[in-house]
């Protein structure tokens, strides 16, 4: 028997013999917090109205002025939940039906048992007190999550990034960066402009959309995820109609699978950064063709390609004529704007697979993948001529070149490529200047 769940209930006891209502009341006021005595039903009826916080009644049925059970109807009036313990020697249908009318919990048997009135009592209050006590936890637990959720979510918002938390079917929410970006204000505004986050990826190459998952049976949460890092790249319009470029980095916060936290980061300007790096580490800055590093990148690749293919692989190099004495005559600046005129005249001349880079100073390299020396005599001409009867009224005087032509042999690598169409170029310095040398 848990006595302890009486130590802090507040007992209201009727009872009209005076004898039994001390030694009753002495006894019990030692194991529940309060007892408040009455001597009839009215002023137990009076005590219960003043007294809020009785949580259970133990009351006697035949008592003057107002009996128990009639006072136990008028409480369960006021309150249809105090537990009623009845202490009597009835047994009538009667007095039986009357009973459950005012819904009593328990019955001790008059003479009184202390043994058996406080089992009873225990028996009355029991159900209340475990209802409030999971009540309790229930709270707590609820106070618990609400909090845990609320400091959740401060936390998204406080985020930089966009933040959406998302299970495999759905997006669940969103942080206030995200719903800023896309100029709504929930998740349901959202999914009225894009039918999934996906959606609002911009495809494009190098980077992830919708388009790019083939597998139908995955979402596209688990398709960016089996991505690398440096692929997991995103474009989205913002509101102003402005296109932003996210890493989407993805956390399986569970490690189940089942739950998500995916963020992006906004990386526009250090992508335009990194392509300006990466567009001044590959080029020439004076004529936008591509530099000598690059052309050896480019050259070492073809060079494999060819072979695997069996196919020829040719090389001209040209060297503008006489360029000193016209950089002298007419100044350095004028001198830049030739150079710049050459490379346009030379990238209109070739194919969009031929790579054309500055070797160095007035000195120009064009790789021709799948053509022999006789192809490759003929685009040197070709732009020899171009270049040789180009006019403007901005350069002052006709510039001509000299070309040498190389094909690739078998056993052979870039270095003799390079190296005999050097010695064809020499020899037509040689010959004379503005000439095509090809070498056999
Ligand atoms: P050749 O006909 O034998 O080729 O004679 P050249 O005068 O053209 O050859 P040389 O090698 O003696 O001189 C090359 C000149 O090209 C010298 C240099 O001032 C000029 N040059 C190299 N790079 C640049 C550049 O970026 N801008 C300008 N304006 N001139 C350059
Ligand atoms: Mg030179
Ligand atoms: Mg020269």
């Amino acid at each position: 028997m848990n006595k302890e769940i009486l130590k802090n209930i507040n007992v209201l006891y009727v009872e009209d013999e005076k004898d039994v209502r001390e030694f009753t009341s002495k006894t019990i006021s030692t194991i529940v917090n309060k007892i408040i005595t009455a001597e009839n039903g009215k002023e137990g009826l009076d005590k219960f109205k003043e007294n809020k916080d009785i949580n259970l009644i133990l009351t006697d049925i035949n008592m003057p002025k107002m009996g128990g059970l009639e006072m136990c109807s008028e409480i369960r009036k006021i309150d249809a939940e105090v537990p009623i313990v009845i202490t009597s020697a009835h047994s009538d249908p009667d007095f039986l039906k009357k009973a459950i009318d005012v819904k009593v919990s328990a019955y001790a048997m008059k003479p009184i048992d202390l043994y058996h009135l406080i089992e009873s009592m225990i028996k009355a209050v029991e159900p209340i007190f475990l209802r409030k006590e999971l009540e309790m936890i229930n709270l707590t637990l609820e106070n618990r999550v609400e909090e845990a959720i609320k400091q959740t979510k401060s936390i998204l918002d406080a985020q930089d990034n966009m933040v959406i938390l998302t299970d495999l079917k759905q997006t669940i929410d969103a942080n206030k960066k995200f719903f800023e970006y896309f100029q709504v204000n929930n998740l349901e505004e959202f999914f009225n402009k894009y039918d999934s986050v996906v959606s609002s990826f911009k495809c494009e190459n190098g980077l992830f959309s919708k388009s790019c998952i083939e597998d139908e049976s995955k979402n596209w949460i688990e398709t960016i995820s089996e991505l690398s890092e440096i692929d997991r790249t995103v474009k989205i319009e913002n509101k102003d109609g402005e296109d932003r470029i996210f890493t989407v980095n993805i956390d399986d916060y569970e490690q189940k699978g089942e739950h998500y936290v995916i963020s992006f980061t906004d990386i526009t300007e250090l992508k335009e950064k990194s392509n300006l790096l990466e567009y001044q580490a590959n080029h020439d800055q004076l004529t936008g063709l591509f530099n000598r590093q690059k052309f050896n990148e480019v050259f070492a690749k073809e060079i494999k390609r060819e072979r695997r293919y069996e196919n020829c692989l040719s090389l001209i190099i040209f060297d503008i004529d006489n360029f000193k004495k016209f950089n002298d005559t007419y100044g350095h600046n004028m001198g830049d704007e030739v150079l710049k005129t050459i490379s346009k005249i030379v990238l209109k001349s070739i194919r969009e697979h031929d790579t054309v880079a500055r070797w160095g100073g007035e000195e120009f390299v064009v790789l021709l993948p799948q053509t022999d020396i006789t192809g490759a005599k003929n685009v040197a001409e070709k732009i020899r001529r171009a270049i040789a009867e180009y006019e403007d009224e901005v350069i002052p005087e006709r510039i001509t070149s000299s070309f040498g032509v190389s094909q690739l042999q078998k056993e052979e690598n870039e270095q003799n490529l390079l190296k005999n169409a050097d010695i064809a170029l020499y020899e037509a310095k040689a010959q004379g200047k503005n000439i095509v040398i090809p070498f056999y």
